[in-house]
């Protein structure tokens, strides 16, 4: 079953058009890359699908056409956004934020195993409970953005860039644990990420978008043996 649907879909920041006509499709449990050069549109296409920039085409989420919902409204139907750079809350200490990330459940009982889950999952914030978020490094910032997300428990998971700026062992850490919690859980996930390697290892499926469109769309293992994409994202 097809999860979320993105037909044609546009976007504009001001009058300069962004997104020239991006279409993907995320099956129900399924991971989907979008891959690309800085400027290509992938940050755009995330924020088209939550609800954060106005977006033309057709966005379909669970038979539900979600185009031109608020923001609030597309997390209530159970999509995650953890954004680029981030986004924790960083005076709260990182059990505070998992507990703000569960606010709209209402399966209050459920809260408490998920956040032991999500501590087993990324062991580094179990040592670093009570601390500040702010006070975490980029890596642990990174993974309490996503157990943040996950505490929502949503149906789709929108994963901006959870590389940047991190260190190669660390992006690798955090990307283990996402490889675990989507085994796990068998949350759908569509991913942004420049370093396709690390996307490959997680996604089923990914696209390519050049200057708002899609240029290349394949499995993993199609699109790691084109040269094009090898020259391009894989370094060699
Ligand atoms: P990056 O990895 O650099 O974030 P991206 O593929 O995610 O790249 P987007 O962030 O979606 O690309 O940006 C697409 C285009 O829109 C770029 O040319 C960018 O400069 C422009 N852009 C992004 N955000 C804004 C904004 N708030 N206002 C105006 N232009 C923007």
């Amino acid at each position: 079953m097809t999860l979320l649907e993105l037909e044609n879909v546009t976007a504009y920041y001001g009058p300069v058009q962004v997104l020239e006509g991006v279409s993907l499709s995320v099956p129900d449990g399924g991971a989907v890359g979008i891959l690309g050069a800085n400027g290509a549109g992938k940050t755009t296409t995330l924020r088209a699908i939550s609800g954060t920039v106005r977006a033309g085409g057709r966005i379909v989420f669970d038979g539900q056409d979600i185009r031109g919902m608020r923001p609030d409204k597309v997390a209530a139907l159970g999509i995650a956004h953890v954004p680029e750079g981030r986004g924790t809350l960083g005076n709260l200490t990182v059990r505070e934020n998992l507990r703000v990330g569960a606010y709209l459940r209402k399966d209050r009982k459920q809260i408490g195993p998920d956040i032991d889950y999500l501590l087993e999952l990324f062991p580094q914030l179990r040592e670093r409970i009570s601390s500040a978020a702010s006070a975490l490094s980029g890596g642990e910032q990174q993974m309490l953005a996503v157990a943040r997300a996950v505490m929502a428990k949503p149906r789709l998971l929108l994963l901006d860039e959870a590389s940047l700026g991190l260190a190669p062992s660390t992006a690798r850490n955090v990307y283990d644990a996402i490889r675990r919690l989507r085994q796990d859980s068998g949350l759908a996930m569509l991913v942004v990420e420049q370093n396709a390697n690390l996307a490959f290892s997680l996604v089923d499926t990914a696209t390519v978008l050049e200057t708002g469109r899609n240029v290349l769309t394949g499995t993993s293992t199609e699109l790691k043996g084109m040269d094009e994409i090898r020259r391009a994202y894989l370094g060699g």
